[in-house]
């Protein structure tokens, strides 16, 4: 930021070392003595004045001719030789109310101008920011002028051949109008700013850089000669308007750059009642004449300025890095007000002083300020990525907690969802299938049978007796028989897709995808085998049990079979077991041992 600041003022120093340069270039004719008088009540004639004795006339010894606030009429009289040239003269401040020039020769009044800024601006004999006046005779000549005025009586008078004029004047004007082009410029690139970035303090910035061209514009004559011609009220009301309307921007713009309002809101406080006080000034200045608000607006300028100052010191103190700019910028500028002020106040004899410093100072203030700004605007951005940095990977880190949380959520859903299929699949009191899983599976067994061509079984199993079992033990200890057949049954039928379905009370079905009839048939033999050899042991004691089986294989029936017969085949088989004495196998083949209906 050193680097930066460095540059700048490299630059400022520039600038000024060109101002002061072309100020100093003016090839004026050299004045006569000029003497004044104080016509305190304004009641002095020019024809009483003309017969006046050289003792009644003052010397003026200040060029400029200031003398201050005065509500006093000032006359002033000089004498110029014979020219064989034409001359203008110049009075150089462009503020004065009135001033009724008179050229005298041989005690005659030979011709009388009035000039002024009370006056229609169309009315000056030359057009220009100051007054300028042709002289009217190239003979020897007196020269007299009233001069009343609200503002500072400030009465700068030159003559010149007018082709040095115009030189002058060139200087001059290119001084101002860069003065007022980099105004412009600022404006505008602040106003874009604004426009693209949407930040406020640019508008406010802005607006702050207008009031004060507008009132740099009052102060040097340009804005009445080119803004307001028309309004010889504006003309009046100028420099307290736009003066208070600079010191609420001013304040705004500090209050936003400094974030007083965050940083000390006692300064901040300060700051609004700047703002307030000068908003008062503004509506007091519509109503009130102009030289009683001029002097409450130059004490409030002093006054504002200073606490503005004070304010950027203090935050500088603080630590506040760009504070010290800030402060830095309005203390230039400040100086200038004050050096001015004390010009106005008819203290300061210097011409360029005069002019030029407000100018130069509000200049490099408005150059500093805006650097100050765009550091402000960057320091905002960068502390808004930060932070949406920070919080986006604080919602990163959020997004993947809840995520989480939400996968463990949906894993015991599916753990949950899988136990609950089991649960509604399975037989309670044996675990193995029920017959609504069988419902399920046979039809699509079968259909996967005739896809393949491999032979489906459905063997269909039936204990023997077993409500004698019931009878003699008791319905828990039939329980704990079944129990255990089917655990013998998951034993023996283990080869890969079979299953085993608990059908009804005591019957269980086992389907037997791709089995053969001979391989089905021994592997159910076996089983019955080891059900009829196993000792069932029970807590009323040891018991043994025969069952019955009834199968059916899908080609070893004639015909088109539906997996409900299928089924069918198997209990009729099964009956058939039955029949014929229990606990032996019985393998449906006919027909007959399918039901009419598919
Ligand atoms: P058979 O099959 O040899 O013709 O004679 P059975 O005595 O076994 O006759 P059936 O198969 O018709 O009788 C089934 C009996 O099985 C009826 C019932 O007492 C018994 N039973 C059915 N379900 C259960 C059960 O869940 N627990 C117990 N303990 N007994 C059951
Ligand atoms: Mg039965
Ligand atoms: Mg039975």
């Amino acid at each position: 930021m050193a680097k930066t600041l460095v540059r700048w003022l490299t630059l400022v120093g520039i600038a000024l070392y060109w101002g002061v340069g072309a100020t100093n270039v003016s090839a004026q004719e050299t004045m006569p003595p000029i003497y004044y008088h104080i016509d305190a009540n304004g009641s002095q004639s020019i024809q009483k004045l003309m017969d006046k004795e050289p003792s009644f006339w003052n010397v003026l010894n200040n060029q400029a001719g200031s003398f201050g606030y005065t509500s006093a009429t000032y006359w002033f009289h000089f004498t110029l030789p014979t020219a064989d040239y034409d001359r203008v003269l110049r009075i150089g401040y462009p503020l004065l109310d009135s001033v009724d020039i008179y050229y005298v020769a041989n005690k005659e009044i030979i011709k009388q101008v009035k000039v002024g800024d009370a006056q229609e601006f169309a009315k000056r004999p030359i057009d220009n920011r100051n007054f300028i006046v042709p002289i009217a005779s190239r003979d020897q000549l007196q020269v007299y002028l009233k001069v009343a005025t609200t503002s500072s009586m400030r009465v700068p008078l030159s003559v010149w051949q007018p082709a040095e004029l115009l030189g002058d004047e060139q200087v001059v004007n290119t001084a101002t109008a860069m003065y007022f082009g980099l105004l412009l410029g600022m404006m505008v690139y602040n106003l874009f700013s604004y426009s693209v970035a949407r930040d406020v303090r640019f508008a406010y910035y802005s607006a702050y850089i207008l009031a004060i061209g507008l009132l740099l514009a009052s102060l040097d004559g340009t804005g009445y000669q080119y803004v307001w011609p028309w309004s010889e009220w504006l003309q009046s009301k100028a420099i307290p308007l736009f003066g208070s309307v600079v010191f609420i921007f001013a304040s705004l713009v500090a209050s936003q750059i400094l974030q007083t309002k965050k940083r000390s809101p006692k300064l901040h406080r300060g700051l609004q009642g700047i703002m307030a006080a000068a908003g008062l000034v503004f509506l007091a200045s519509l109503v009130f004449p102009y030289e009683l608000m001029i002097s409450i607006v130059l004490v409030g300028a002093i006054l504002g300025s200073s606490f503005l100052i004070f304010t950027g010191f203090t935050l500088w103190r603080q630590g506040l890095a760009y504070a010290r700019i800030y402060t830095l910028a309005l203390s230039v500028l400040l100086l200038a007000i004050i050096i001015n002020a004390v010009g106005y106040l008819g203290f300061l004899d210097s011409f360029f002083i005069q002019r030029y410093l407000i100018m130069l100072g509000s200049a490099i203030e408005i150059m500093l300020l805006s650097l100050v700004l765009a550091i402000r605007f960057n320091e905002d951005r960068q502390e808004r990525l930060a932070v949406e940095k920070r919080l986006n990977s604080r919602l990163e880190v959020k997004v993947k907690q809840r995520t989480q949380e939400l996968e463990a959520v949906m894993r015991k859903l599916k753990e949950m969802n899988q136990r609950l299929e089991v649960k509604s699949s399975e037989d309670r009191l044996t675990k193995l299938f029920n017959r609504g899983v069988l419902d399920d599976d046979l039809p699509l067994e079968v259909r996967r049978a005739r896809r393949t061509g491999y032979d489906i079984a459905v063997v269909m199993i039936d204990i023997d007796h077993f409500k004698k079992v019931n009878d003699k033990f008791g319905h828990p200890v039939g329980d704990e028989v079944l129990v255990e057949l089917s655990r013998l049954l998951r034993v023996n039928f283990r080869r890969a897709g079979d299953r085993i379905y608990r059908y009804g009370g005591e019957e269980f079905v086992i389907l037997m995808p791709g089995a053969q009839e001979l391989g089905c048939h021994d592997k159910v033999l076996t089983v019955t085998d080891v059900i009829r050899g196993h000792t069932f042991k029970t807590e009323r004691g040891e018991i043994k049990i025969t069952v019955s089986a009834g199968m059916a294989l899908l080609n070893s029936l004639p015909g088109h079979v539906s997996s409900k017969q299928l089924l069918e085949a198997a209990d009729n088989a099964l009956y058939q077991a039955k029949n014929s004495g229990r606990d032996q196998i019985r393998i449906a083949r006919s027909s007959k041992d399918v039901s009419e209906k598919p």
